[in-house]
C-alpha cells in the first residue's frame, strides 16, 4: 500500500463504494468495544492476538456493512469506531511514510504530518482545494487527537429526505 502526502490531494470524498469496509479488519477500543458489545453483543466482535476487532462476515466484510441500493453504508455510524472515522488519513507526529515538507501540516503551533492511503477510491490527486486543505484535514487531526467526535466533511454525505446524512465507509 501506498501513503500519498495531503499536499499531493485535491479533495477526497467517500463515494461509498464499500472497499475499505471489506480489505480491512476495524481494531477497536476497549471503550469501543465495551459500547459496541452492550448494543450488538458479544457476537459482533473478536479478538486476536491480544486486540479487540469487528467480526467479519465469510465474504470478508465488516459485520455492520450493508448494502443500499449502490451504496455501502454504515450500520454503526452512530457509534463508528475511530479507526473508521479516520480512513484513509494517517497522521503522525513523525514524517513516516517520506516526503516531510509536503505531509506536514500545522496545527496550534506543532506540525503534524498527514498521509492518505492509495487504495481509497474517492481520493483527487492535485492541488489542495481550499476546503481538502482547511476543513477536511483539520477535521481528520481533530478526530485523531481527539478534540472532536462528529463527522461532517470527513464521512460521505447522501442526500436524502432534505438532509444530508452522513454515512461513511462507508467507512
Ligand atoms: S473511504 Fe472507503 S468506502 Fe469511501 S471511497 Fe474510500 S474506500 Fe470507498
Ligand atoms: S465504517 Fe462501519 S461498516 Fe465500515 S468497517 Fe467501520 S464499522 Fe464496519
Amino acid at each position: 500500500m501506498l501513503f500519498v502526502p495531503w499536499q499531493y490531494i485535491a479533495d477526497w470524498k467517500c463515494n461509498t463504494c464499500g472497499l475499505c469496509c471489506k480489505a480491512y479488519s476495524v481494531v477497536l477500543s476497549f471503550q469501543e468495544w465495551l459500547n459496541i458489545v452492550k448494543n450488538y453483543g458479544v457476537e459482533t466482535t473478536t479478538t486476536s492476538l491480544n486486540k479487540l476487532y469487528l467480526r467479519r462476515k465469510s465474504n470478508g466484510s465488516c459485520i455492520f456493512l450493508y448494502k443500499l441500493s449502490n451504496m455501502h453504508l454504515c450500520g454503526l455510524q452512530h457509534m463508528k469506531p475511530t479507526a473508521c472515522k479516520l480512513w484513509p488519513f494517517k497522521i503522525l507526529t513523525t514524517p513516516k511514510y517520506g516526503y516531510p515538507r509536503e505531509a506536514a501540516y500545522p496545527y496550534l503551533g506543532k506540525i503534524l504530518y498527514v498521509y492518505a492511503d492509495s487504495t481509497c477510491t474517492g481520493l483527487q490527486y492535485g492541488t489542495p482545494t481550499w476546503t481538502f486543505a482547511n476543513q477536511t484535514v483539520k477535521e481528520f487531526i481533530e478526530i485523531a487527537i481527539g478534540a472532536r467526535r462528529e463527522q461532517s466533511k470527513s464521512t460521505a454525505n447522501i442526500g436524502l429526505n432534505y438532509h444530508a446524512i452522513p454515512l461513511r465507509r462507508i467507512f
